[in-house]
């Protein structure tokens, strides 16, 4: 469901997003998606310069002012993931939902040669932030009427491939991490977790993992718009604890 979903253009409105990784790749793109169908979106990452054009592209094109938190998951302590909680309270007096895109590849390599210290920033960055950040905005994200969390897995997320290491590790904790939270919030809210597979999308993290690939012959972020608008708005209602792809598998 979802591939094909054609958002009205004012699917969002009201609704305050926070998305991670909105500096490049398919969080600066989901993130004025967001802001075009009419939310207030909260820039997340670790480059205030590039969380700033994001912002000034957003405001140029006249959509709800975006807000912008600067953070490095490699670094951030339990006191920023609070002090997050707060200021957005604060700031916007609501939250409706999270995009967790921020993500690193690390070293595509053999598990005998990996470097344990790269797999702990990964780990931290692509599995540990999504699961203390949304911990910290829960009691946010309980108070809205209709809450979307989405957290962005691989298809290494659902099964293995050789020499994909930490991020193939990582992407299955985020498939667990996003089951768990739907599981245990069921019976006691209304706010859906799932999970997302955007599919080989061009972005840097694409052309790093795959170099010798013609970016041309790879989904543009824009084009697995849908399936994160759906999710995101009302029509997804009820849909919780599912694992999703954002465009059709590809043919060998
Ligand atoms: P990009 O590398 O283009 O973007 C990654 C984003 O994460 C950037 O905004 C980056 O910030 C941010 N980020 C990285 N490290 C940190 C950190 N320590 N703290 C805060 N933010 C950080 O990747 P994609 O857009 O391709 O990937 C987005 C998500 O989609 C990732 O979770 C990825 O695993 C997943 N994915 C992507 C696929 C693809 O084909 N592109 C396929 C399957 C999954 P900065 O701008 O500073 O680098």
């Amino acid at each position: 469901p979802g591939q094909d979903y054609q958002a009205p253009a004012n699917l969002l409105q009201g609704r305050v997003i926070l998305v991670t990784g909105a500096s490049d790749g398919i969080g600066c793109v989901a993130a004025r998606h967001y802001a075009a169908l009419g939310a207030t979106v909260v820039l997340l990452g670790r480059d205030l310069q590039k969380l700033e054009m994001v912002y000034d592209l957003i405001e140029k094109a006249g959509h709800p002012q975006p807000a912008i938190i600067p953070m490095n998951f490699s670094s951030a302590t339990q006191a920023d993931f609070d002090q997050l909680a707060v200021s957005i309270e604060q700031e916007l007096g609501r939250l409706d939902g999270i995009l967790h895109c921020a993500g690193l590849l690390g070293d595509i390599t053999p598990l005998e040669m990996y470097d344990p210290d790269t797999w702990d920033e990964l780990m931290k960055v692509n599995l540990r932030a999504p699961f203390v950040l949304t911990q910290a905005l829960l009691p946010l994200l309980k108070r809205s009427p209709d809450a979307s969390v989405i957290f962005v897995s691989s298809s290494v997320g659902r099964k293995a491939r050789a020499f994909w290491g930490a991020y193939a590790v990582s992407k299955h904790g985020v498939e667990a991490l996003s089951a768990l939270f739907a599981d245990e919030m069921a019976n006691i809210s209304k706010i859906r977790f799932n999970c997302i597979n955007p599919g080989g999308t061009r972005t840097n993290m694409r052309a790093r993992a795959y170099p010798a690939e013609n970016p041309a012959t790879v989904k543009t972020p824009e084009e697995i718009m849908p399936l994160f608008a759906w999710l995101m708005g009302p029509e997804s209602q009820g849909v919780t604890g599912q694992s999703l792809d954002a465009q059709p598998p590809r043919l060998a």
